[in-house]
């Protein structure tokens, strides 16, 4: 009986003294060795652009080294195959298997409510529209030139970035179900990325978030969806390692969509190569949507929030919130809930006026120093406590629900929420906001005082 483990450690050795130590990394240390089954081993890649590019580039020095270092062994082949279609492997008779950590299932971070299907069309965004569409049918190697990759898309707040990268990662899921999609904000792979660093020297906890477990989670991935690039402005590190993952993943054949409120050209700091990396496969500028996009965009919400409103409401709402998507979304939630309140049934025209006319007021009106006052009215906490250093649990949930707000409404970097709150350290505030958005979804008392409080500040 031949000692699996030791042969692939054979193998490794050989391999390491082959081929080019970026290869060797890159590759073939990924490699999970899993079963010897007929006289053929197999071994297990992550992905399937990696099983693919390993089978078209590799294996050959692979097998080379198989006949060099084990010549009369009944092992005569290797065979790399997808962490998908192991299952199929290691059934049947005549087999032996290794003892293989089950590979974890990737969380994708996807929102399931933005789709192709609910994403209306128009002339601002119909190429943007088309080309996700696009790339999602055929992501990364499958398209026949690498024209689309990355695909990257650019535009104002609100106008529909995040719900197109959902929708791709969405239709991908649902349809090439064995790729592998990681929806994430440049602001998570930053923070990321710093807690990897910091625990650098920590790996022989087997549970921490090290350097290897970043690695794997951004480089192994078949679509990559990366949110808000611009959030990288300042941070060279950060641009340094997304820099790597870039090549990595394209090189492999994997998708990258990235969104940005800007081009990349326009984002101070950025270093040249990666301006030239993002550039280099399709750029796409989503504008705002035009009135007639507006009243398409009104009718489709409507739908969704089951709200019956009149042709003249609908037209007067699309003509008078023309900044954005977002807008135009919550006035319609507020309308919703106005009517919930109210028993209305059919909302008039003159009420939905003043509802349109008081929020555009408003919110031109709201700033942090409004959610700080409220959130002191509404736990009675008072502000300097807020602010203040103390930890008590009570003051700890008011500033919870302040730095949520501040995250979640006004889109605050944490940096700068930090700051509001006496200098406090970004990865605190990463923290809070983190606790607070799961404590929502668990919670269902807290989720509704966060609900009314935001009804208080008409968010
Ligand atoms: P961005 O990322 O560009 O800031 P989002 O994708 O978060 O914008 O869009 C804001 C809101 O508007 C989301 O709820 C989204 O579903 C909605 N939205 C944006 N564009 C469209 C569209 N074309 N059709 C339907 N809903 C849209
Ligand atoms: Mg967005």
């Amino acid at each position: 009986m031949i000692d699996l483990k030791r042969f692939w450690k054979e193998i490794l050795n050989g391999l390491s003294i082959k081929l080019n130590a970026l290869d060797y990394s890159t590759w073939i240390e990924n490699l999970i060795p899993l079963c010897e089954k007929d006289g053929t081993f197999y071994v297990v890649a992550k992905t399937i652009s990696a099983k693919e590019y390993v089978n078209k580039h590799l294996i050959d020095t692979i097998n080379e080294c198989l006949v060099e270092k084990f010549p009369f062994s009944i092992i005569n082949k290797i065979e790399v195959i997808a962490d998908v279609e192991k299952k199929a492997y290691i059934s049947g008779e005549n087999i032996s298997t290794f003892e293989t950590p089950e590979v974890e299932e990737i969380q994708s971070n996807l929102f399931p409510e933005y789709t192709f299907e609910n994403f209306v069309i128009g002339n601002s965004n119909r190429i943007a529209y088309f080309a996700a569409q696009n790339v999602a049918m055929k992501p990364g190697k499958e398209q026949a030139y690498m024209s689309f990759n990355p695909l990257f898309l650019y535009g104002g707040i609100g106008l529909g970035k995040t719900h197109l990268l959902h929708a791709i990662g969405n239709y991908v899921k649902k349809n090439l179900s064995r790729l592998r999609v990681l929806y994430v904000a440049a602001e998570t792979l930053s923070s990321d990325y710093m807690k990897a660093s910091i625990n650098q020297n920590r790996s022989d906890f087997e549970n921490t978030f090290n350097i290897n477990s970043f690695r794997e989670k951004y480089i192994n991935t078949d679509v990559l969806l990366l949110d808000d690039i611009q959030f990288l402005e300042n941070k060279p590190g950060s641009q340094e390692v997304l820099f790597n993952i870039f090549n990595h993943l394209i090189l492999g054949g994997s998708q990258l969509v990235i969104a940005s409120d800007r081009p990349p050209s326009e984002i101070p700091t950025l270093e040249d190569r990666l301006i030239s990396r993002l550039q280099s496969g399709l750029l796409i500028e989503i504008k705002k949507p035009s009135l007639e996009t507006r009243i398409n965009i009104v009718r489709k919400k409507m739908e969704q929030f089951e709200l019956n409103l009149s042709d003249e409401i609908v037209y007067y709402i699309a003509e008078n919130i023309d900044t954005n998507i977002r807008d135009l979304e919550r006035n319609l939630k507020n309308i919703k809930l106005y009517i919930r309140m109210t028993n209305t049934i059919t909302p008039s025209l003159s009420m939905v006026k003043d509802f349109v006319n008081k929020e555009l007021r408003e919110k031109e009106g709201v700033d942090s120093n409004d959610v700080l006052e409220a959130v002191s009215n509404f736990t009675g906490i008072t502000i300097d406590k807020i602010i203040g250093q103390k930890r008590n649990k009570e003051y700890v949930e008011a500033r919870d629900i302040f730095i949520y707000l501040m995250r979640e409404y006004f889109n605050l970097p944490y940096v700068a929420i930090g700051q509001l709150l006496g200098g406090r350290d970004h990865s605190t505030i990463t923290y809070s906001h983190d606790k607070t958005s799961e404590k929502i979804k668990t919670n269902k008392d807290f989720a509704k005082k966060i609900e009314d409080l935001k009804i208080s500040l008409n968010l």
